[in-house]
C-alpha cells in the first residue's frame, strides 16, 4: 500500500510524516489536524453537537449518547486520492476524540500536543 492510501476520514488529507494519524475501527483514520479541531470543540469548549440516532461515530461505529464532532467536509477515498465535498462529513464521538487525543499526545514521535483552546 502507498502512503496515499491512508486518508483522513474527516478532511481527506493523506498520510505524511508531519501529519500524525490515529486509527479507529475498520481502518478509519483521523489526522492530527482534525483531531485537534475535534478536541478543542468537544473537550476544551464543550461545544459538541448531538447527532441523530442513525449516525454512528466513524471511529468506533457506535452511536453513543453525548456530544459529537462533525467534519465540515465530506471526504471520500477514490483511486486518485480523496474527493472533497462541501457537505457535513464524518462524525466522531467525544469518547473517541478524547481517547485518540490522549494517545496521540503520548506518542513522542507524533510531536502533537493537546489543544488548550
Ligand atoms: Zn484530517
Ligand atoms: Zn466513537
Amino acid at each position: 500500500m502507498l502512503a496515499t492510501d491512508f486518508l483522513c476520514d474527516f478532511c481527506g488529507c493523506s498520510y505524511r510524516d508531519d501529519r500524525p494519524m490515529i486509527e479507529g475501527h475498520r481502518g478509519s483514520l483521523i489526522c492530527g489536524v482534525c483531531l485537534g479541531r475535534a478536541y478543542s470543540q468537544l473537550v476544551v469548549r464543550n461545544a459538541g453537537i448531538t447527532v441523530p440516532e442513525h449516525i454512528a461515530c466513524t471511529l468506533c461505529l457506535m452511536n453513543k449518547q453525548g456530544d459529537y464532532y462533525q467534519s465540515p467536509v465530506r471526504a471520500t477515498a477514490t483511486e486518485h486520492g480523496a474527493d472533497i465535498e462541501q457537505a457535513p462529513g464524518a462524525c466522531a464521538c467525544r469518547w473517541c476524540v478524547d481517547r485518540s487525543a490522549q494517545m496521540l499526545a503520548k506518542d513522542s514521535e507524533a510531536n502533537w500536543k493537546l489543544p488548550t483552546a
